[in-house]
């Protein structure tokens, strides 16, 4: 180097409040999963700091939008529509759309919605993809602002089911919420870390850079493990 120090820049960055195995509070009240963990080691490869703000998923969008965060970190699918708004990181982990009814509900499929009551997260992708079927299979929405809030309205029957992410809602239920997934997977697509567009650009190429890193030295495999067991 030159001889100088040059001083960590903190960037501010926005997530959900709950959505594991990527983000949420562990026993210690300590913010974790896969999106903090993969962020916390991006960002001790390339030497910057990053500030959570746990604010929501559809907030943290709209501030990032908006200029009040540097970038969102949050199971972002880097949807087409989103690419006008905002820049993506490289893909980070894969996901796909998922009905997911109570345990004991006789709703198997899209076509036994009709009249019926689905529950969506505002703001999320799947929701997007819920409200674009919403015609052809006859049903209503009601929206919620987290994941949790959206389970429960299906766990105490107001909604008969709720769109989720894959690995989310298998996650969900592995660790007690009352719900079953009866659909595959639809519309695949994969998460990425998202700054505005045409914005912090020297952000989005250090994580980018640390990405690479960190699936080369085996640290992402680890994370991943961390949260997920790698048994089928
Ligand atoms: N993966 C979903 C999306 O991209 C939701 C993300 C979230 O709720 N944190 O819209």
């Amino acid at each position: 180097g030159n001889g100088t120090i040059k001083a960590e820049k903190t960037y501010q960055i926005g997530t959900d409040v709950t959505y594991p195995p990527f983000e949420f509070a562990n026993k210690n009240n300590q913010y974790v999963g896969i999106d903090i963990d993969i962020l916390k080691a991006i960002a001790k490869e390339e030497n910057f700091k990053v500030n959570i703000k746990a604010v929501g998923f559809n907030a943290a969008v709209q501030s990032l939008q908006s200029g009040q965060l540097d970038g969102v970190m949050a199971g972002m699918a880097m949807t087409d529509e989103r690419k006008v708004k905002f820049d993506f990181s490289d893909p980070y982990y894969k996901t796909g759309f998922v009905m997911a009814v109570a345990k004991n509900s006789k709703i198997n499929s899209l076509d036994d919605l009709r009249g019926k009551r689905v529950a969506l997260k505002t703001g999320t992708a799947a929701a997007d993809y819920a409200n674009s079927l919403k015609d052809k299979y006859g049903f209503t929405t009601v929206t919620f602002d987290d994941s949790d809030n959206m389970y429960n309205d299906v766990v105490n029957g107001n909604s008969v089911a709720c769109f989720e992410d894959d690995p989310v809602m298998q996650y969900a239920i592995k660790t007690g919420t009352k719900l079953k997934i009866v659909t595959k997977p639809a519309q695949g697509g994969y998460y990425g870390f998202a700054v505005a567009k045409g914005k912090n650009q020297e952000l989005l190429k250090k994580f980018n850079a640390g990405l690479k890193k960190i699936k080369a030295n085996g640290e992402y495999q680890k994370i991943i493990n961390r949260y997920l067991s790698t048994k089928t």
